[in-house]
């Protein structure tokens, strides 16, 4: 038996203090992180509650937007009447993830923070890049179904496995924290790491940092959102291919959209060329068609994985149909 240390800070401050020592891992709601120690993939000298710090309330901010604290857990989150009304796609983002238990228990800072379901990272006894870099990546040749088609490298082609990610990274939501050296924020995309020769670093999080809450902007046609997840079971499952979409749509002709996949890439994947092809263009099957070839012309995938692809093309232009009220 390994002794594990425990200490519940009472502000910010000082748990950042304790977080900075070599050996020590925030504590949230643990549906993760404890998993992980039971196999032996986490290892911490110190867990660091972070559940006593205030950080669980969801604010109205003045532009329409949301400040949503770290603690808060993921059903709440769901249910929250802003959410729910200024963006859907956030709330069934939510939603669809893991089950209700575990909802309950699931904080957004930790969820922003789950690590890959890669079964090579998640075995300790197997070589992964991620857990113990230049030991090679086994998944290249070996089991790939559910990992990255977009965005990886020879070093890594791990998924980021979340829901609530796609949904901000379509917000383009900014994740705010204190690290050792004081405050700070960093935008999504953009706080997710794609794997390039450093695939043990999933975030740009300084270590040390605690996560305080996550900023969504205001956003007009938020209200015009969704998210649809393809999984091999109709729950409690992770993602084969996410999509989360918000659409304005005025006289026919595409006026702005947000969109985002999941479980494609190392990190959530703001489709930004997709994006591009559809400002100005007609809210039809054929534009948003071509929008999806847009963005999955660069997609590498494996043989294992290559299924993907044509899935996160029909998702893509399935969520767009219907947020045109389109019934094709
Ligand atoms: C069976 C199962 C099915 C699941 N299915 C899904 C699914 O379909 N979709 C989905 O999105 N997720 C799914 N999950 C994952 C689940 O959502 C995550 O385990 C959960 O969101 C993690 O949150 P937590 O608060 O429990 O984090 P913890 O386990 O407490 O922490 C996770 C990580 O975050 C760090 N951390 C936590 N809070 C902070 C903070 N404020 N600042 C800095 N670091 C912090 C911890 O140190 C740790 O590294 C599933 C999990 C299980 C076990
Ligand atoms: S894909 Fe990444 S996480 Fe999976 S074995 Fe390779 S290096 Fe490890």
């Amino acid at each position: 038996m390994r002794p594990v240390g425990y200490e519940r800070p009472a502000d910010v401050r000082s748990a950042v203090g304790v977080l900075s020592r070599p050996g020590a891992r925030a504590l949230a709601g643990g549906t993760n992180l404890v998993d992980l120690m039971k196999v032996g993939v986490e290892a911490p000298e110190v867990l660091v509650d972070v559940n006593g710090l205030g950080l669980d309330a969801v604010e109205a901010l003045p532009d329409g937007g949301l400040r949503i604290g770290a603690g808060v857990r993921n059903s709440d989150l769901a249910a929250d009447v802003l959410v729910r009304t200024r963006y859907p796609v956030l709330a069934r983002a939510l939603l669809s993830g893991a089950s209700g238990q575990l909802r309950n228990m699931a904080s957004v800072g930790g969820n922003l923070l789950q690590r890959t379901r890669c079964p090579y990272f998640m075995d300790a006894t197997k070589p992964c890049n991620k857990r113990e870099p230049g030991t090679g990546c086994p998944a290249r040749t070996g089991i790939s179904r559910g990992l990255a088609v977009l965005g990886a490298s020879e070093h890594c082609i791990a998924t980021h496995p979340g829901d609530m990610a796609v949904a901000l990274t379509a917000l383009g939501a900014v994740v705010r924290f204190e690290g050792p050296d004081g405050p700070g924020e960093l935008p999504m995309p953009g706080f997710h790491r794609l794997p390039g020769d450093a695939p043990q670093r999933d975030t740009e999080l300084p270590p040390g940092a605690v996560i305080t809450a996550v900023d969504v902007p205001g956003l007009p046609y938020g209200p015009v959102s969704t998210y649809r997840k393809a999984r091999e079971r109709a729950s409690f499952a992770f993602a084969l291919v996410s999509v989360a979409a918000a659409l304005d749509v005025a006289d026919g002709q595409v006026r702005d959209v947000r969109l985002a996949l999941g479980s494609v890439a190392h990190a959530p994947w703001r489709a930004r060329r997709a994006e591009e092809a559809l400002r100005g263009r007609s809210a039809t099957a054929a534009s948003f068609r071509e929008a999806a070839d847009a963005e999955l012309e660069g997609a590498e995938p494996t043989t294992d994985n290559a299924y993907k692809v044509p899935l996160a093309r029909r998702l893509l232009v399935g969520t767009l149909l219907e947020l045109a009220g389109s019934g094709r």
